[in-house]
């Protein structure tokens, strides 16, 4: 007989806090108490709550409890930013990264314990999936992203200024869990991050992006990186499920529902010789007409089971100059962290595969290795990759 948890206070957001309070008769306001003690001052022990009454706290320590994962390992980049390993229940290690910028510091962090959708620019990707992470590892890396950089106490400032869910899985395929880690990120009682400063990646789950308004107002990103379906689906196998035409509309009704003037970011990851062309760039232009949008280019970040490479910076800046004569706003991603596995596509983690992708991929690239060294031409990784749509 598997044993009932209980419930998980450090995962719970206000609304739920309330419900559970007042299942125990107890006052709404108990569910702000305890929203601040653990995501504003860092306190995880019930007894140092000292403005809930000694009763009560005897109570929540019989029928509650605090946890979070464990952070493992802390490497730091030349350039300041943070990459931890981070163990979830599932026995799982997913990853967390901070860049400090002037002004802002910006914390990326995992959503699943690796992702079933193979994208095949993204090394997460190649690991194949375990499990969703639960909201109490989603907001906990938030969490213990603050203990590390001395953000509760008032020791610094906040530290994290801004969330973007686009380190490891894909959001909105954990859609409950991550709206709840969202709300409890974006409470005045608890981190009061603003809906600006709070970003769902996401690579075009069209019924979840559909459904998003009723739950959250967080920035959207889009994660593109073709100008047309046949590439899109070569490289993301999700668009021949939700092809672009649907997933912009979708995103534009998203943005529509929004109360203030916001643009969702495209995100673009140039890889060389497979959509970096300055047609490509051209063909973004037209398709990208109609909604209003920044577009974000990503150099493709190498990782080991990829053949692909990162493009000249010629070939970067001319598909930036297209866009712009365009008329539109595009930044060039800096390569941050890449010294410690941490740069943008480059999360890898340690997950106990269920989808038996990985061994394939490490199968494949270990045929195209040996093909290579033996002289025999290889495929360009597009031609390689395994259309996937079916398992969504
Ligand atoms: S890019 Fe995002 S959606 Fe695609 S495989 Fe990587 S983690 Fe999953």
């Amino acid at each position: 007989m598997t044993a009932t948890r209980k419930p998980n206070l450090a995962g719970l957001s206000l609304a739920k806090l309330r419900a559970l309070f007042a299942e125990a008769g107890e006052k709404p306001f108990r569910a702000e108490q305890i929203l601040k003690w653990i995501h504003q001052r860092g306190v995880l022990d019930i007894d140092l709550m000292t403005d809930i009454s000694k009763d009560l706290r005897e109570k929540l320590k019989l029928s509650t409890e605090i946890s979070l994962p464990k952070i493992l390992e802390d490497y730091e980049s030349e350039d300041g930013s943070h990459k931890w390993i981070v163990e979830v229940a599932s026995g799982s290690r997913v990853e967390m990264v901070f860049i400090p910028e002037s002004g802002r510091g910006t914390l990326c962090i995992s959503s699943q314990a690796g992702c079933s959708l193979d994208c095949s620019f993204c090394a997460t990707g190649k690991q194949g999936f375990n499990s969703n992470l639960t909201v109490a590892e989603i907001v906990g890396q938030l969490w213990w992203a603050n203990s590390q950089l001395g953000g509760f106490h008032g020791k610094t400032e906040r530290p994290v200024s801004n969330v973007v869910m686009m380190g490891m899985g894909e959001p909105l395929l954990n859609f409950d869990n991550v709206m709840d880690a969202l709300s409890i990120m974006m409470d005045d009682c608890a981190y009061g991050l603003s809906k600006r400063k709070v970003t769902i990646s996401t690579s075009g789950v069209v019924p979840a992006i559909d459904r998003l308004k009723d739950f959250t107002d967080a920035s959207l990103a889009i994660s593109l990186h073709a100008p047309n379906d046949e590439l899109r689906s070569k490289i993301m196998p999700i668009n021949n499920k939700y092809p672009i035409k649907e997933l912009l509309r979708s995103v534009q009704s998203y943005m529509d529902s929004l109360p203030d003037k916001r643009v969702p970011v495209i995100e673009y990851t140039l890889i060389a010789g497979v959509n970096d062309h300055r047609q490509h760039a051209r063909d973004l232009a037209v398709l990208l007409e109609q909604l209003p949008c920044k577009i974000n280019l990503i150099p493709f970040n190498p990782f080991s089971l990829s053949d692909y490479r990162r493009p000249s910076s010629s070939s970067i800046s001319n598909f930036r100059q297209i866009l712009q004569k365009a008329g539109y706003t595009v930044t060039v991603r800096t390569t941050r962290a890449d010294d410690i596995g941490a740069a943008c596509g480059q999360l890898v983690g340690d997950v106990d595969d269920q989808t038996r992708r990985s061994d394939r991929h490490k199968r494949r690239h270990a045929q195209s290795e040996s093909a290579r060294k033996d002289g025999v031409k290889v495929f360009d990784s597009t031609d390689n990759l395994a259309v996937a749509a079916d398992r969504l």
